[in-house]
């Protein structure tokens, strides 16, 4: 899953490697698991086929803007741990609902271009496989990063999937640290229409680029980014629905050039999810 993406502003690239070095460090309780390639007709299923093997044979650019046959070599490997981690929620729903992917956010990647740091829409990849395959008939993108998620939408639209997969994306309304409220209680209001849509699993963008910091985002507080968490996570342990969060965007940079803040917040998506978890199994077995 990873690759150097060159001079890009964007670590997306090699932070998987890095999260899953601190979830070790930090002797976090979780389980890993290798994830399984998607293949190429998992891409073609919701993306132009020029452009899919454009981008394999390095004859087209990827989202970092240049053609390098090392980020090409890693893109089966982060759309194919989103349909690696659904199935893993779904074959484990009743102990491990929450599951994480440890690779970005995939939704600027529209049906036949890539765009900001995406190269193919891992989450339409992901659900497309799934619908196609049986394994669930309702699925929901809950985009949490900074960004609208553009791409998901456009994909939605050309492939026609849009009565199976329940969409929304919070850069598409929330950008200000004075819409900081009203963000989580949209939050909360998402309980109820996806009690509605009764998705089978939930694929969630976690990004870290929501924070107040972030250079290219900025509008929740730690604290408010844990809390978003927290209902997320809570909503989907509460009503049984499996889900998968993603690590998404998250661009603050170190004095160093490091990415320990990023990291950092990822890592408390981390607690969240097991915060929430734990205290639900705890009600369970009291
Ligand atoms: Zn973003």
């Amino acid at each position: 899953m990873v690759a150097e993406s060159g001079h890009s502003v964007s670590p997306s690239a090699s932070k998987p490697a890095k999260v899953a070095e601190a979830l070790r460090l930090r002797d976090f309780p979780v389980d890993f698991f290798p994830p399984d390639p998607a293949t190429r007709e998992d891409f073609l299923r919701v993306h132009d086929p020029q452009f899919v093997n454009g981008v394999f044979d390095g004859r087209v650019d990827n989202g970092f803007g240049n053609r390098s046959m090392e980020i090409a070599r890693s893109l089966p490997f982060t759309s194919g741990s989103m349909i690696t981690a659904a199935k893993l929620a779904l074959s484990r729903r009743k102990s491990r609902p929450v599951v994480a992917a440890l690779c970005s956010g995939f939704h600027h990647a529209t049906w036949n271009e890539a765009e900001g740091f995406c190269t193919f829409n891992g989450l339409m990849v992901a659900a497309a496989h799934l619908l196609q395959h049986g394994d669930v008939a309702r699925i929901a993108i809950i985009d949490a990063d900074y960004h609208y998620g553009n791409g998901t939408d456009d994909i939605l639209d050309r492939t026609g999937l849009r009565a199976n997969v329940f969409h929304f994306s919070f850069g598409k309304e929330f950008k200000r640290p004075d819409q900081a409220a009203d963000y989580l209680n949209r939050m909360r209001m998402l309980e109820s229409e996806l009690a509605r849509f009764e998705p089978q699993v939930i694929l969630y963008q976690a990004g870290a680029d929501p924070h107040i910091e972030d250079p290219l985002g900025g509008c929740l507080t730690t604290e408010e980014m844990a809390k978003r968490d927290e209902l997320m996570f809570g909503m989907a342990v509460r009503n049984h629905w499996p889900l998968v969060f993603n690590l998404a965007g998250g661009y603050q940079k170190d004095a160093d050039g490091g990415i320990s803040q990023v990291v950092q917040l990822h890592l408390n998506t981390f607690s969240a999810a097991l915060r929430i978890i734990m205290a639900d199994s705890a009600a369970t077995q009291g």
